[in-house]
């Protein structure tokens, strides 16, 4: 059963194939097979699981038709699931039990699908190889010697293993369609303020956003159709009308042009990932549409922008945690500034510590300006430059990440080297457009190769068909990690 894509298993649930209590054990035995080894989980929540799937069951023989019900999937531990674990990879919160469902868990929840458990990630969604979590690394099931990619790098290790039929990440800078790419899946940033953020442990709120991964755009566009909506308890969230993404997906492709930017193409971009993606652009040719050469003139200073941005958001978010209104208290504090200081430098990380102090640094008053402010200016340029380009085309292709294998260890002691590894993914939080990350092809050393597309605020759809109609003409997907075979 886990060969197949989620659409696949809607369909045999729903012809009665096998029932949601048969899928939802198969993945459970799954997970109890190969899981001690990958880590891409840090709760499995069976029984739970198993009762949630006899009632969808029951939904079922009575007729219920929505495509999500009985669907086994995880969720990054980063979303509050009521009654269960929420420990945002961080020892921090360890002990954090949630008191209710995120919106989008209640979302998925009402659509029917079978919560399996929560995913392994950074350190409070911080980083690019999951190995700031306090649960350990995940493995990547293409080659256990690297990692998956991070932060949502579980959620990304349990699909690619079929070890669960979608999970839910949360991309603040890179952090669903990386991964995704890292493992060979398909991963989607929907426009931000189209899925709620309420219930999402908040690393930088203007960035945030959640986001699908499967193993095909069909899979992404029925799992965004459950968790997508406007939502009155986030401020954030857009009351947009919600597409039909899936009568969508066959969309004509005639006429489509498709921006190429020449600044993604240049230095420090491995050259398989450049042919990979630029051979995809040939098969959109095949299928007719135009390719248009285009230019992003603030592509460069966009990580430094990002990094900015993000981590002042960060410093001030992460303030909640301070051993009295949430998270791990120290033992036998002196007096508050003791409780404060002891509880914080037991409760994070490295990652998560030198990104608060360099947060609190460019919003202090001297640096203010200099670095925060002039980051916003920035991100303004970023986001009227993608205007410009998506008035002269459909959509903006390019690659994921610069490299496409990361060996375990590699980027933990050169954190600027992990920062810069994000060029071609922050532009869309920093300007809250949609990208979406796909299969494009393998490296010589067997890894699976990514390529990513920027549309316009709320084309989500487009994205889908279009990436779609790539995996019904290529064979990229097709090949099963080694323990999903
Ligand atoms: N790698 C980026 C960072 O560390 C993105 C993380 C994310 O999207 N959550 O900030």
């Amino acid at each position: 059963m886990h060969e197949k894509t989620l659409a696949e298993l809607a369909a045999g649930l729903r012809v009665g194939e096998y029932s949601s209590v048969e899928l939802t054990r198969h993945y459970l035995d799954r997970i109890a097979q190969y899981d001690a080894r990958l880590n891409s989980f840090i709760t499995v929540t069976a029984e739970q699981a198993l009762a949630d799937a006899a009632a969808a069951d029951e939904r079922l023989a009575q007729g219920e038709t929505g495509l999500l019900t009985g669907i086994p999937i995880a969720y990054k531990d980063i979303f509050c699931t009521e009654g269960v674990k929420t420990s945002c990879g961080s020892y921090m919160l360890d002990n954090f039990i949630a008191p209710y469902d995120a919106t989008v868990v209640s979302n998925l929840r009402d659509a029917g699908v079978v919560m399996l458990g929560k995913t392994n990630m950074d350190e409070f969604a911080m980083g690019s190889t999951n190995e700031s979590s306090h649960y350990g690394p995940v493995l990547n099931p293409w080659d256990t010697d690297c990692v998956p990619g991070g932060s949502s790098g579980g959620s990304a290790t349990a699909v690619a293993a079929r070890l669960s039929a979608a999970a839910i990440g949360t991309d603040t800078g890179g952090s669903v369609r990386q991964p995704a790419a890292l493992t060979g899946l398909t991963g989607l940033k929907p426009t931000y303020g189209r899925c709620s953020r309420w219930g999402m442990v908040a690393y930088a709120s203007s960035l945030d956003q959640a986001g699908p991964l499967a193993q095909t755009a069909e899979d992404i566009a029925i799992v965004l159709g459950g968790m997508a909506g406007f939502d009155a308890k986030d401020s954030t969230s857009v009351d947009h009308p919600v597409d039909d993404y899936m009568s969508g997906l066959e969309a004509d492709l005639k006429g489509l042009k498709i921006g190429l930017p020449k600044e993604y193409f240049g230095d420090g971009l491995d050259a398989e990932v450049a042919e990979a993606v630029l051979q995809s652009v040939r098969v959109y040719e095949s299928m007719g549409a135009e390719i248009v050469d285009v230019s992003l003139r603030y592509n460069q200073p966009a990580v430094s922008a990002y990094y900015v941005v993000a981590l002042a958001e960060a410093s001030s978010n992460l303030s909640r945690y301070d051993g009295v209104r949430f998270g791990h208290r120290c033992e036998n504090p002196q007096d508050l500034a003791d409780l404060y200081k002891r509880s914080r430098s037991e409760g994070f990380g490295a990652e998560v510590k030198r990104r608060i102090m360099l947060g609190c640094y460019t919003l202090s008053a001297g640096y203010y300006d200099a670095y925060y402010l002039k980051a916003q200016k920035i991100r303004r340029l970023i986001a009227d430059d993608f205007r410009r380009v998506l008035q002269e085309v459909d959509l903006i292709v390019g690659p994921v990440t610069p490299y496409s294998r990361l060996p375990i260890g590699q980027m933990m002691d050169n954190p600027i080297r992990m920062y810069l590894g994000d060029i071609y993914t922050v532009t869309a939080n920093l300007s809250g457009l949609p990208a979406i990350s796909y299969p494009v092809g393998w490296s010589q050393a067997g890894m699976p190769i990514g390529a990513q597309m920027i549309g316009d605020y709320w084309r989500e759809g487009q994205l889908l068909s279009v990436a779609h109609q790539y995996q019904q003409q290529t064979h990229w997907r097709q090949m099963p990690t080694m323990f999903a075979a």
